[in-house]
């Protein structure tokens, strides 16, 4: 604690954001349950640390010389995560009517395709990463493009907001329009090189990303797996088990493969911190291989119900202790907003009846942030708003009039606050963003600082 003597003297090096506050430091499919309080402060340092939290009347005289910021007009929450977001399909978001393969060779590719010019490429990442932080993203593994010079000016773009971004070069060697592939040589060549510009520069990370099985042969899969090899702490992420024509093309293209999922298994690509999009269709021995190498699933509900792609078992998943989070699929997802992929993820629940594993509001904003964080390894860092972490947070504060509004000023618990939220929250709620003590959205617009160190 500064003394106050110490604060009289030298500018004010600790924030205390005052706040009605709900995080989930405790996960609720384990007993966990919503830590919340209606007014409590947080003391954040100058790098961003959480150093103190309480009751706000006791904080504050813990730490009487310091500014305070009056969020009691909303209620704060950690930044979002999106664990599964496509990076060169922001402008794709919204074509609806189409199966899984139809929508990438008729929507998704066409468009990926123009990310080979820099200028447009350029222009889509500063789409990308401000439609993230608009919606309380601050935390995504993000699928790159195919093109090195494009994944480029996404982790540029991202470092110059400060967005906590993990992505990679997206590598195929098949099934795609020409442009898209590459050869095994190339996409390690590649990667590797973009690997050593990025990973573990300020809040980037390099992840390993082959497209799908459907579109990667043997040799660049082998090639990734060199690349893990050569990059220590990488992530890896791909698409399983998405839609069924698609489940059994790959089986006819990997005919030595037990399934989906050992297409990626026989090349040591699973381990913790790998996340696989969708595995809307698994076997149980798929999921008991996922569960063993502690890699985890993001779990797209708009972008698999947009697509028609199937109901989610996540009973199936968390009763083989397979680690589930959220993701947005943008562009066959309908939108940056993770409240909305919570809200839809508890729909599809509802749909399996008997077969769901009901969700309450704490379980979807466990699968929000924590989860999240979890199958990401950024779990000390970010994901609640514990002290020790990160202050990455987003204050929802709904404008005057609409159903939010009132809900949020007339519900008897904080449950019921967060259930509201979830199913009415979206953009136009997200009112300020932080990351690591910075604030990159503040009154709903988002700033465009020169950077943020
Ligand atoms: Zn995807």
């Amino acid at each position: 604690m500064m003394a106050p003597e110490e604060a009289r003297d030298e500018p004010s090096r600790r924030t205390i954001y005052r706040a009605r506050v709900l995080d989930t430091p405790d996960d609720p499919f384990a007993g966990g349950a919503l830590r919340s309080g209606d007014d409590v402060g947080i003391v954040v340092a100058d790098d961003g640390t959480i150093t103190a939290r309480g009751d706000f009347t006791a904080v504050r005289a813990d730490h009487a010389g310091e500014a305070v910021v009056d969020l009691r007009d909303g209620v704060l929450i950690p930044g979002l995560v999106d664990t599964h977001v496509h990076y060169p399909q922001v402008r794709a978001i919204g074509a609806l009517g189409m199966p899984l393969l139809e929508w990438l060779e008729k929507c998704a590719l066409p468009e990926e395709c123009k990310l080979a010019a820099p200028d447009y490429a350029r222009a889509v990442a500063a789409e990308f990463c401000s439609g993230l932080v608009a919606a309380g993203t601050t935390t995504a593994l993000v699928f790159g493009s195919h093109f090195a010079a494009a994944v480029d000016a996404l982790f540029t773009e991202a470092a110059r907001l400060g967005l906590r971004v993990t992505s990679g070069l997206v590598v195929s060697d098949r099934e795609l329009p020409g442009d898209l592939l590459t050869t095994p040589q190339r996409a390690y060549d590649e990667a590797v090189d973009l690997a050593e510009r990025w990973h573990g520069t300020g809040r980037s990370r390099y992840a390993v990303t082959p497209r799908f099985s459907l579109s990667a042969s043997e040799p660049i899969l082998d090639a990734c797996s060199a690349v893990l090899d050569a990059t220590p702490g990488a992530l890896f992420t791909s698409h399983v088990n998405e839609n069924t024509a698609e489940v059994e093309y790959v089986g006819t293209l990997f005919p030595d493969a037990s399934d989906y999922v050992d297409t990626y298994h026989r090349h040591g690509l699973l381990k913790a911190r790998s996340v696989l999009a969708h595995n809307v269709h698994p076997t149980d021995p798929e999921l008991d291989v996922l569960a063993g190498r502690r890699t985890a699933v993001a779990h797209c509900p708009s972008s698999n119900s947009a697509l028609g792609s199937g109901l989610f078992p996540l009973a199936r998943h968390l009763g083989a202790g397979v680690p589930v989070a959220l993701g947005s699929d943008v562009g066959a997802g309908t939108g940056f907003s993770i409240f909305k992929e919570g809200l839809q993820a508890y729909f599809m629940q509802r749909l399996l009846d008997t077969s769901g594993h009901p969700l309450s509001p704490t379980h979807l904003l466990w699968l929000a942030t924590r989860a999240g964080a979890l199958a990401l390894g950024l779990d000390d860092q970010v994901g609640d708003l514990s002290v020790g972490k990160q202050f990455d947070a987003v204050c929802v504060r709904p404008p005057g009039g609409t159903a939010l509004n009132v809900g949020l000023r007339h519900c008897d618990s904080d449950e019921e606050a967060l259930g509201k939220i979830f199913a009415l929250g979206g953009d136009a709620d997200v009112a300020d963003v932080w990351i690591g003590g910075w604030q990159l959205v503040s009154g709903g617009f988002v700033r465009a600082p020169l950077s943020w160190t």
